[in-house]
């Protein structure tokens, strides 16, 4: 934020997101629920739902996010705007509630590539006050903005076009990867085996530091209190103060983490994440960028996955595994479904390939003649 205002920038305001960002749909959210600008019965995505459902709706000209799991790119693609998960490490977290902390990252929305890469550009780079942020050259992003990428080599990964996958957005994607060819493009076929394993490595991991991170609130050291009858009873009322979802990580996490578990679950969960990177790397010596589904689904109904945590997960089951390694990804609109609610791409790219996945959205979106579409 003090990179923006010295960028002269004007800040709005706080926007509605999932309770500590756990959450796919922004319901989790302490406060109220936000609604997708586009169908006002469905939810915006989340966990940073309220900045995508913001800028889909003209609220503002950009917003901020974080993506720990896809909180930047599944909202984005929901509600139909570009949203931008830069590398780890990339943008700093100084004044970010952590959540996983090998997984945060902040990350930028806005209605076109343009306006995403230019918040992008004001706030990346090293911030000594955050002991993960990367100390190399910020390039000119915008200036990367050509929207030539004849010769770029893009992968399609088989899977991601798994059982599951909405058939409107199959096609718009599909659709999408042979825009870009026509745009000059190359397109390969690749595998990304490990894919299956993201899911069930990302609830290991992400609820395991989440426990550790949130710790913290025990209404003596940090955090809001409510006094009780003794120290037990006092961090007991206080610690009660966390939402089913938070409560749910915090059990799940600790119990990966108890000594008897830890080597079965938290330990071989950092294992198949390895695996999950390396996928990654091997992707990444045959092409240049990995083009997917943002979501298999778009935007579903409110209320309509709350009482089943595991399928609110599976909203993001294209999103984690780019959290696991170290990529970054944007979501691009590329389209409707037969209910008139927007579709994204997904474009991946390798460690700090920030400008070359935004250039591919830029070539694709400057193509594209949506008629000025708006919710
Ligand atoms: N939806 C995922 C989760 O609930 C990711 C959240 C995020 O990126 N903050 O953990």
């Amino acid at each position: 934020m003090q990179k923006l205002k010295e960028a002269g920038a004007v800040i709005l305001g706080k926007t509605n997101t999932d309770e500590f960002a756990m959450g796919s749909s922004t319901e989790n959210s302490a406060y109220v629920t936000t609604r997708n600008p586009w169908d006002l019965e469905r939810v915006p995505g989340g966990s940073s739902g309220g900045s995508a459902a913001a800028v889909a709706a003209n609220m503002a000209y950009a917003a901020l996010g974080t993506d720990t799991g896809g909180s930047v790119r599944q909202p984005a693609s929901f509600c139909g705007v570009v949203g931008l998960r830069p590398t780890y490490g990339r943008i700093s977290r100084w004044g970010v509630v952590a959540f996983a902390s090998s997984l945060d990252q902040v990350g930028t929305f806005g209605r076109t590539v343009a306006d995403t890469t230019a918040l992008f550009q004001a706030i990346a780079g090293y911030d000594r006050r955050d002991s993960t942020s990367l100390d190399v050259p910020v390039p000119d992003y915008e200036a990367a903005l050509t929207g030539d990428i004849k010769g770029l080599k893009v992968g399609v990964p088989a899977e991601y076009f798994i059982e599951g996958i909405e058939p409107d957005v199959e096609t718009a994607v599909r659709a999408a990867i042979a825009k870009l060819e026509e745009l000059g493009a190359e397109i390969h076929e690749i595998n990304l085996p490990h894919t299956r394993y993201a899911l069930p490595v990302y609830y290991l991991i992400a609820p395991a530091e989440a426990s550790a991170n949130l710790g913290r609130y025990d209404g003596i050291r940090y955090g809001p209190r409510l006094p009780g009858s003794d120290m037990i009873d006092t961090v007991k009322k206080t610690r009660s103060l966390f939402g089913p979802e938070v409560k749910r990580r915090i059990m799940l996490g600790t119990y990966a983490l108890s000594a008897g578990y830890y080597d079965e679950y938290y330990g071989r969960a950092l294992k198949v994440r390895t695996l999950i990177k390396q996928d990654f790397q091997t992707a990444f010596a045959q092409v240049d960028v990995i083009a997917c589904p943002t979501s298999p689904t778009t935007a579903f109904k409110i209320g309509d996955r709350t009482d089943d945590p595991l399928s609110m997960y599976l909203a993001d089951i294209f999103t984690l595994p780019l959290n696991l390694s170290a990529s970054c990804g944007l979501n691009v609109p590329c389209g409707f479904d037969s209910k008139g609610l927007p579709i994204g791409l997904q474009l991946i790219g390798n460690t700090l390939q920030e400008a070359m996945i935004l250039n591919t959205a830029y070539a694709y979106e400057q193509a594209m003649d949506w008629g000025g579409k708006r919710p």
